[in-house]
């Protein structure tokens, strides 16, 4: 018998209220069941929601040093326990050891600076227009705030939205993806030995259908803080946005790695690689396109082409492997779907395009795949792929690189190589994208800098440094007056 594992709710581990459970699978060998989880319906949701609220009042008033105290007590458990936690995101997601890490340090960096803004969380002094008059701003919590994650970052997701918003004074409950809730009951066991007090982080497992909804549609929930797809993104922004919640959407991306005809080609060729395999596409920074100056795309194709052949698929346990398995079967499907839409819309599939399920034990892996001659208006070139599928296209000069970079509706992260200073500098400044990286690939962005997209990929927010504070918080504008009369704005002003 599997395991069972619960959500955690007020403090206390408890199961969902209809008892029904789902089952979640290693990718890497689907007949390895990792555990039972609880399959939360609105009742369980309504029941984390109102731990929240009841844990709200008190937790607000903590000061925020005090709060931060706690997040950088669970911070250093995340630093001690680093190697087990990135073993069981490996198991449960299928990602290398190296990608596990990162999805691990991700949320350590994350817990590292969020702990010191509960001795900054800076609002402004300003003069104020009036004498004996003070101006100035604080920033105060929302309120109960629902979390929604993707599986890609199973660790990094949560920990990244959760820090900000409990370092602010928030209560939270969680509903990470179906495919990775162990990960987030790991991250929960640490956050109660850490000492985070009953009701202020509550943990609902469960389908996005059930108790993702239940959570977005529910009246005491203030702000619902979304990573995943535009689907669901846009679904979630019309049904809390009716209701005048805060809404923070990050989705998709279609990234391109732009290769301009004097790049330094090698370090490009590096750059694609990592930046379109790396957790096996499966990031929403990755390399999807790669945008090439016609000048050098035969020299392009080939190191990559050379590249991909040198990568392993297989036991992302092994640190010898690169390309561990896709999430799901459904996944593979999808990704396999793209490589048939391509080859149908008339791109040249150059290498992979294959299902390895045969070969590798029934996981979802699939092989590093590359197609070329594709055009800009392809659905391999403007779809969200998610897999380890790179597309190729060939501009003439840096015009055409700027106007296919930018000719999709997403725009979360664009990369440029090029040796001409001047020519960077007019790419960065027209890349439409929320992150712009020069002579480095599409994915790599830091946790004390903000994260996000521009475009469909997100609804204006980012998140991460500082603009998390901002996205998790309420400006309060208050002013002392100590004159000892009626002061009036705008009309006892001296003016000129
Ligand atoms: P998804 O299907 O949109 O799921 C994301 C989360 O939303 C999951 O927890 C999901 O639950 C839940 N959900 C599904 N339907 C819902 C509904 N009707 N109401 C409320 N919640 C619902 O995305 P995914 O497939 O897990 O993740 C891949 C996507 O995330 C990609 O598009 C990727 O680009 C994006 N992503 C974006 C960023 C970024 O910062 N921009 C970072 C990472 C990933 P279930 O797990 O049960 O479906
Ligand atoms: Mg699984």
């Amino acid at each position: 018998m599997p395991d069972t594992y619960l959500n955690s709710i007020d403090g206390k581990w408890v199961p969902s209220s209809s008892g029904e459970t789902f089952r979640n699978t290693n990718p890497s060998r689907p007949d390895e069941v990792l555990g039972e989880f609880q399959r939360s319906g609105p009742e369980d949701v309504d029941v984390a929601i109102q731990a929240a609220k009841r844990a709200y009042p008190d937790w607000r008033k903590t000061p925020a040093p005090l709060r931060g105290e706690i997040i950088a007590r669970a911070t250093r458990m995340l630093i001690e326990r680093k190697p087990e936690l990135a073993e069981g995101i490996t198991r449960e997601m299928g990602k290398v050891l190296v990608d596990s890490g990162y999805d691990v340090q991700g949320a350590i960096t994350s817990g590292e600076y969020m702990a010191g803004e509960g001795r900054r969380m800076f609002g402004d002094t300003v003069p104020s227009g009036l004498p004996s008059r003070m101006a100035m701003t604080v920033r105060e919590p929302v309120g109960v705030v629902g979390i929604i994650t993707p599986w890609n970052l199973p660790m990094l997701m949560p920990a990244w939205k959760l820090f900000p918003a409990l370092i602010c004074g928030n209560t939270v409950v969680v509903k990470p993806a179906e495919d990775t809730p162990m990960t987030a009951v790991r991250l929960f066991e640490i956050l109660e030995e850490a000492g985070v007090p009953p009701g202020v982080a509550n943990l609902v497992t469960g389908f996005g259908a059930e108790a993702g909804q239940s959570l977005v549609g529910h009246p005491d929930i203030d702000m619902i803080s979304f990573t995943g797809s535009q689907t669901v993104g846009r679904q979630i922004a019309k049904s809390a946005g009716a209701e005048l919640k805060h809404v923070s959407l990050e989705m998709g991306g279609k990234n391109a790695l732009v290769v301009l005809d004097d790049a330094d080609i090698k370090e490009a060729i590096t750059g694609a690689l990592w930046g379109g395999f790396s957790t096996a596409g499966q990031r929403c920074t990755a390399s999807s396109r790669i945008v090439v100056d016609r000048k050098v795309a035969d020299d392009v194709v080939g190191g990559l082409v050379e590249g991909i052949s040198g990568l392993v698929v297989g036991d992302p346990t092994d640190p010898a492997t690169n390309i561990g398995p896709l999430i799901n079967a459904k996944q593979l499907d999808r990704v396999h779907s793209y490589t048939e839409i391509g080859l149908a819309e008339g791109a040249e599939l150059v290498v992979g395009g294959l299902k390895l399920q045969d070969e590798l034990d029934g996981g979802y892996f699939y092989s590093p795949t590359l197609f070329d001659h594709a055009s800009s208006d392809m659905r391999i070139a403007q779809e969200e792929i998610f897999g380890p599928t790179i597309t190729v296209i060939r501009v003439d000069g840096y015009d055409e690189a700027i106007s296919v970079a930018n000719g999709t509706r997403y725009g979360l992260s664009a990369a440029v190589y090029t040796r001409d200073t001047a020519r960077a500098l007019h790419a960065v400044s027209e890349l439409e994208a929320g992150l712009v990286y020069l002579n480095a690939p599409t994915i790599g962005s830091e946790i004390h800098l903000p994260f996000g997209g521009v475009k469909d990929t997100g609804n204006g927010h980012r998140e991460s440094g500082p603009s998390a504070i901002e996205q998790f918080t309420e400006t309060k504008t208050i002013f002392l007056d100590y004159s000892g009369t009626l002061q009036r704005a705008h009309i006892d002003e001296p003016s000129g």
